[in-house]
């Protein structure tokens, strides 16, 4: 019978940062990965902080590397601002390379990576576990849930949106600026999307409520009235919802989007969910080498002190979102002093973003609803309105 002493199911972002950190402590560690290459299909807009991916542990691969975003505008029905994004070296990466890259860093540590090879079943048996797969039985001391949102829908529907995304050539797609268009009657509840890959080439998404993606992705690209051509295609949920309540189970832990993980404001994963990756295989490390499983919490522990706060502002961002009509979008955009824009501009951080939330958010018209819809909920999160006179600028 094949052993190991973590076997982790999922082999992206989540699980490859697991088996990374898990192997290069000398643990015997396997990742099994369903699909029959690791990164692809590719669900990904590839958008990333260059200090979010240095946090990750990776160099940025100049055979990865995409575009550099420095502008990003948001727009609305009949409004729009623009953000510099300069500080924040945003920059769009090619998933698929990215999350081989994770892999060799893995497979140098000793992991062993092994596609086409489907996660079945788990049974408890004595210490260890007896994982079923496509491939036969493993056995393992612990297991890691790096399945994505397969194992998240088990858990809840509530937080999946269905999203798309094509992968267009259009001369209109500009070559440095990630634009965000709200617009409550399309896309309600999010927004649409163009992530610019340069040289007239960019991927165009979207998300929404009860929406159909595919037709509302066709609307929007066909409205531009100029030639264009749609060279790939992915539809896959979205997750919105916030964290797990719990991450760790007896010796197994969840990861990455299968453990929500992912941003409630843009569903953007690669660095919340790589980091869930780290943090629970230097818990899983940790366990095995002082021989005490109750340092498994840790990884539950260190992810919520790094992002909960971070996460329950997006959460309310989001509840004050989907219960905006166009107007108070476009009242809301229109506000914004340039003061406002600039602070945000210089002093936001694409990975943590509350602190240009709470801007948006202590806009007149914003805190005015958000009063009405969540008072009490806003008050605990970005504090009173005293607060609110220091730090708005309109
Ligand atoms: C359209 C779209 C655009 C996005 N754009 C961005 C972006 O620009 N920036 C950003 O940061 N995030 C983005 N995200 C989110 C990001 O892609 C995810 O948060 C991230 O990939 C989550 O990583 P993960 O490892 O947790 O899960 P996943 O990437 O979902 O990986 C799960 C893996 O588990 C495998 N698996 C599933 N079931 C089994 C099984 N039974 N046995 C074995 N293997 C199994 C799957 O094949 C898959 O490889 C986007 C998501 C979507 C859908």
């Amino acid at each position: 019978m094949e052993y190991y002493d973590v076997l982790i199911a999922g082999g992206s972002v989540a699980g490859l940062t697991t088996a990374r950190e898990c192997s290069s402590n000398g643990n015997s560690t396997i990742v099994i990965e369903e699909d029959h290459e690791i990164g692809t299909p590719e669900h990904c807009g590839g958008m990333v902080s260059l200090s979010g991916l240095q946090k990750l542990g990776l160099m940025l691969d100049s055979n990865n590397f995409q575009n550099a975003v420095p502008v990003a505008r948001i727009r609305s029905k009949s409004a729009s601002f623009e953000l510099s994004a300069e500080k924040q070296n945003v920059i769009v990466v090619d998933r698929r390379g990215l999350d081989k890259q994770i892999a060799k860093q893995a497979e140098d540590a000793g992991a062993q990576i092994r596609t086409r090879c489907t996660f079945k079943s788990i049974a408890k048996k004595e210490l260890k576990y007896a994982i079923k797969t496509s491939d036969g039985e493993i056995e393992c001391k612990y297991f890691v849930d790096a399945k994505g949102l397969g194992s998240l829908k088990d858990a809840s529907q509530n937080g999946i949106l269905a999203s798309a995304q094509f992968e267009v050539y259009a001369k209109w797609i500009e070559g440095k600026t990630v634009e965000i268009l709200f617009d409550s009657d399309k896309y309600p509840g999010f927004f649409m999307w163009i992530i610019p890959m340069g040289d007239g080439r960019g991927k165009i998404g979207v998300a929404g409520k009860g929406i159909n993606t595919s037709v509302a992705l066709h609307e929007f690209i066909r409205s531009k009235g100029e030639k264009y051509s749609i060279i790939r295609k992915i539809f896959a949920p979205i997750w919105i919802g916030g964290p797990r309540s719990q991450f760790v189970f007896d010796r197994t832990l969840v990861v990455g989007d299968a453990a929500g993980q992912t941003k409630p404001t843009t569903a953007g994963g690669i660095f919340s969910c790589g980091m869930g990756g780290v943090l629970a295989g230097q818990a899983i490390s940790n366990a095995i080498e002082k021989n005490d499983d109750s340092l498994l919490y840790e990884y539950e522990k260190n992810w919520k002190s790094m992002f909960q706060k971070e996460f329950q502002s997006m959460l309310l961002a989001r509840k004050v979102l989907e219960r905006l009509d166009n107007k108070a979008i476009d009242g809301i955009f229109s506000s914004l002093s340039k003061k406002a824009i600039t602070d945000v501009s210089n002093f936001s951080d694409f990975d943590f973003h509350s602190s240009a939330l709470a801007l948006f958010l202590k806009t007149k018209i914003a805190t005015n609803l958000t009063k009405i819809l969540i008072g009490n909920e806003f008050r605990r999160v970005f504090g009173s309105r005293k607060d609110d006179d220091n730090s708005i600028h309109q």
